[in-house]
């Protein structure tokens, strides 16, 4: 049984766009973790056993969802570029051993934690090694520690040679082997089905490769049939526009990054029958692609491949997004967190992003990475909105974010089912901090709206 908690005296964000904002507002939350009532301040009557905690005119607003997070790293660049005998030895020989699956673990851990500290109540991971992330989330389910909402999906689903293959990575070449890779991350629990269409920019070699095509339409379609008849979402990690068209007409639910889209896309977007909705969402990663396309490579430490291909990526990246918003499509909000110089507490950095490079305002930024965010995951109807009856899932700020979005960056307390966070404690990497400041601040100065 939870403690029992008044939040008194606070301005509700719902997390709706289409809902206004509260004024002094009283949230009682239950024994089970539960919002039980949202109430005007003088009307609400709060029970003995409560504890109050008095806002005095703080904003509470839904817990964020990162849609797209990877556990495994903390986001520090890594400055050398490694070959693959390097990489099979570190592999082998470190990771892959019982010392290095603890490390890891342990790591992976501390990193669902920064991005709970931050505000992150709810994250989608969409890549792990060893299952650790099944595991992770078990634990937080059985309490053993209170850590954020998991959504995981184990190993990637590749081909030979592709994105992630082979050590994060199930290899198939064939419809049916996919299907058997589809079936092994269920055995072993998984929330939905990641897989790779495409290249992706940390392992490409050559300019160009990381939107190259990796996967056939049959194998994605063996895959959204295998995952889709026992409710499983598929994810495609896709960095092309032919990788979203061949993604798209394999059914899957969402596509992760994205790229530039023509009429076909649009229109399989919006109408997806081999979905498990019927339409398809799109996840961007602004941040995923932003900071090493764009940082001078004496601070971003990148070859010129990685440079290029960031590039590329982020400027397709952003045409999709453009065309997204105008075309209406579904959209949610990811950051690929455990990329180069994405951490697990920047996702206000993404939002912020968004305000600054689209026609999208706060209000439009909140929606998607609370209430829209939960209906792409399909965990809507336990978080994502500040309702009665949905988990207690929530953050205290000082500031107005729907005034400025960087408001988010400053948490003042963070409540996941019920179970508060009185003083968040961030352990920030002041390599990456520092460089994406003098970015940011270059930016605010210059008042550039693009880069
Ligand atoms: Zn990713």
């Amino acid at each position: 049984m939870k403690k029992r908690y008044a939040l008194t005296n606070v301005h509700v964000i719902n997390g709706d766009l289409n809902r206004k904002l509260q004024k002094n507002m009283t949230i009682l939350i239950n024994e089970q973790g539960n919002i039980q009532q949202i109430e005007k301040e003088q009307s609400t009557t709060i029970p003995n056993d409560y504890e109050i905690i008095n806002l005095s005119g703080k904003y509470v607003m839904p817990g964020l969802i990162n849609a797209h997070v990877h556990l495994f790293s903390d986001g520090k660049p890594y400055h050398v570029s490694l070959s693959e005998g390097i990489l099979d030895f570190a592999y082998n020989h470190l990771l892959n051993t019982k010392l290095g699956r603890k490390i890891l673990k342990k790591r992976m851990k501390r990193n669902a934690l920064t991005a709970l500290h931050s505000g992150v109540t709810t994250m989608r991971s969409v890549g792990e090694f060893f299952y650790t992330d099944v595991e992770l989330r078990d634990e937080i389910i059985a309490e053993k520690f209170i850590g954020p909402n998991l959504l995981v999906s184990g190993y990637f689903l590749s081909v030979t040679g592709g994105h992630g293959a082979p050590y994060l990575a199930h290899v198939g070449d064939s419809p049916w082997e996919a299907r058997k890779n589809v079936r092994l991350n269920v055995r072993s629990g998984v929330d939905l089905i990641k897989i790779c269409v495409t290249g992706g920019v940390t392992d490409a070699k050559q300019i160009g490769e990381a939107g190259r095509l990796q996967m056939t339409v049959d194998e994605v379609s063996a895959i959204c049939d295998e995952a889709h008849k026992i409710g499983l979402r598929v994810a495609a990690h896709v960095e092309s526009t032919e990788g979203v068209r061949i993604a798209l007409k394999g059914g899957v639910d969402t596509i992760e990054h994205g790229a530039e889209m023509d009429d076909e896309i649009i229109s399989l977007f919006k109408c997806n029958p081999n979905s498990l909705d019927g339409y398809t969402s799109l996840i961007p990663t602004l941040q995923a692609a932003y900071p090493s396309a764009i940082l001078d490579a004496s601070l971003s430490k990148v070859n010129d491949v990685v440079k290029e291909n960031s590039k590329l990526v982020y400027d397709s990246m952003l045409l999709g997004v453009k065309q997204a918003i105008r075309h209406d499509i579904n959209m949610g909000i990811g950051t690929d967190s455990a990329m180069p110089f994405v951490t697990h507490y920047d996702l206000w950095r993404e939002l912020d992003h968004y305000i600054r490079q689209t026609s999208l305002d706060t209000k439009d930024i909140i929606d998607l990475v609370t209430r829209s965010n939960s209906e792409i995951l399909g965990i809507n109807e336990s978080t994502g909105t500040l309702d009665i009856g949905k988990n207690a899932d929530l953050l205290v700020l000082e500031k107005n974010p729907l005034d400025s979005i960087e408001a988010i960056s400053g948490v003042n307390m963070v409540m996941v089912k019920g179970d508060l966070i009185k003083s968040p404690s961030i352990p920030n990497i002041s390599e990456v901090d520092d460089i994406l400041n003098s970015v940011w601040k270059a930016q605010n100065s210059t008042n550039e709206t693009s880069f």
